[in-house]
């Protein structure tokens, strides 16, 4: 891996996103088919895109129990337990409603309600992904959420695959629809004759549903734009080389544009990390993929002590941040950046990825820095409540009317003017 010396004066430059006209225009045109011809749109998109020619779009129960025949039971057990564990985890998360009551009979609140209805879109093409549906779709649930319609895009035989079903419908999905792409997300957002349209799209997908989702802002809520995946390991010379190198290419494997980092002190490290990236590197599965992200974007900073390289970790906000120094719990308040902090030895980052409890949905590319994992605030929208007694309007209504005056708002300060009289309608 490529080792990059850090000093006091090192900072990471921002690289600027390239253009993507050539995708935007194909995402444009799929939303403008689906909102004009609506499911006849989706069927041809499916037979163009995924090679899948549906006879319906939405999946049968047949199809579900048929699933259940194909997935082992220990595959069952794993995906329950999973579910068990996120669940617990953002149950915790759950704000409440809450008033004030002062003593001139102000009442003021905020009312916590859950979104109607959620459309969750589940990447499809190059793998499948059960653990992305767990990810998205419990803490929708735990929100209060009353309706979800999950899509995903077909296989060439018109299936999705068995471990998606069956996570599905372990979480009690009733809508499932077997499209992918921007088409699928043009569908959720606008509706068609068979999908009722959503409040909000949440889930990944590649660069087409990522603009698709963007193009639909607005006409609904979106969680976020996830690009590609990144792990930071900050260690220290206490960290084994061989670990740090595993949990390094176990994002690496993800995707061509992944980036995994090391942040060391130790020159030994570095060095030791090198070489095992590359020892290990030659018998994983998906060594293309893995090799082309750490020769094209990993990297080893090696910095002269520890302070710096927690500020190198705080201008890098990584998406995972794994801290395998001496004392992890001691550097945890030094870290203002990062989406998920993996902290110690053992808490390698797949824990998170799939069983561990907090979301995997987390903010990518730098964007830690003003965002936050998925969660089930990402499912709720929140009304302010206001209650006044006719003493308090009274009490308050010289400060109200002066500020509605400066701001030449007439109509505003009448408003209050007309109800400090007495109660009856001369
Ligand atoms: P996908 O479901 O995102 O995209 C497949 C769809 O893309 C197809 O159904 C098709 O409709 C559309 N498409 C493909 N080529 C097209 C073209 N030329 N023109 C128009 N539409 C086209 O599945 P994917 O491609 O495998 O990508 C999944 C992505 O999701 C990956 O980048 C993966 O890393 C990411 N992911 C992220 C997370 C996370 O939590 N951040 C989790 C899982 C997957």
């Amino acid at each position: 891996m490529r080792i990059v010396k850090v000093d006091e004066a090192f900072t990471i430059k921002r690289t600027v996103e390239a253009g993507k006209e050539k995708e935007q225009q194909i995402v444009d045109g799929i939303i403008k088919q689906v909102r004009e011809q609506g499911d006849e749109a989706l069927f041809a998109l499916t037979r163009d895109l995924d090679g899948a020619d549906l006879t319906q779009l939405k999946v049968k129960q047949s199809e579900l129990d048929q699933a259940y025949q194909q997935v082992e039971p220990n595959v069952i057990a794993a995906i329950r337990e999973a579910i068990e564990r996120i669940r617990d985890f953002h149950q915790r998360q759950v704000t409440q409603s809450w008033m004030t009551t002062h003593s001139d009979g102000v009442m003021l609140g905020q009312k916590v309600t859950p979104l109607d209805r959620v459309g969750v879109y589940v990447p499809g093409g190059k793998a499948a992904y059960p653990s992305s549906i767990i990810m998205n779709v419990v803490p929708a649930q735990v929100a209060g959420v009353s309706e979800i319609a999950m899509v995903s895009p077909s296989q060439k035989n018109g299936q999705l695959p068995a471990g998606v079903l069956v996570t599905a419908h372990e979480l009690g999905i009733k809508e499932i629809y077997k499209i992918g792409g921007a088409q699928a997300v043009a569908a959720l957002a606008y509706g068609t004759e068979t999908i009722a349209p959503v409040d909000k799209i949440t889930g990944p997908g590649n660069i087409f549903v990522a603009l698709a989702k963007r193009a639909v802002y607005g006409v609904v809520d979106i969680d976020m734009i996830a690009g590609p995946s990144d792990i930071t390991v900050l260690a220290d010379e206490t960290a084994i080389p061989s670990h740090v190198a595993a949990d390094l290419l176990s994002q690496a494997e993800h995707d061509e544009l992944a980036t995994a980092v090391l942040v060391t002190d130790s020159k030994t490290l570095a060095d030791a990390v090198s070489e095992q990236v590359e020892t290990q590197l030659k018998t994983l599965p998906k060594e293309d993929i893995a090799r082309t992200s750490i020769e094209n974007q990993g990297v080893i900073y090696l910095t002269e002590n520890l302070v710096q390289s927690i500020r190198t970790v705080n201008q890098l906000a990584p998406e995972h941040l794994e801290i395998i120094v001496e004392n992890p719990m001691e550097q945890l308040g030094k870290i203002r950046h990062a989406g998920a902090i993996f902290l110690g030895p053992y808490t390698t980052e797949p824990v998170g990825d799939y069983f561990a409890g907090p979301n995997h949905v987390l903010p990518t590319e730098g964007t830690a820095r003003f965002s936050s994992p998925l969660s089930v605030d990402d499912f709720v929208k929140k009304s302010s409540v206001l209650s006044y007694s006719k003493e308090a309007l009274i009490a308050q209504a010289d400060a109200i009317t002066t500020l509605a005056r400066l701001e030449g708002l007439e109509a505003h300060a009448r408003a209050v003017e007309i109800r400090l009289g007495d109660d009856s309608d001369e």
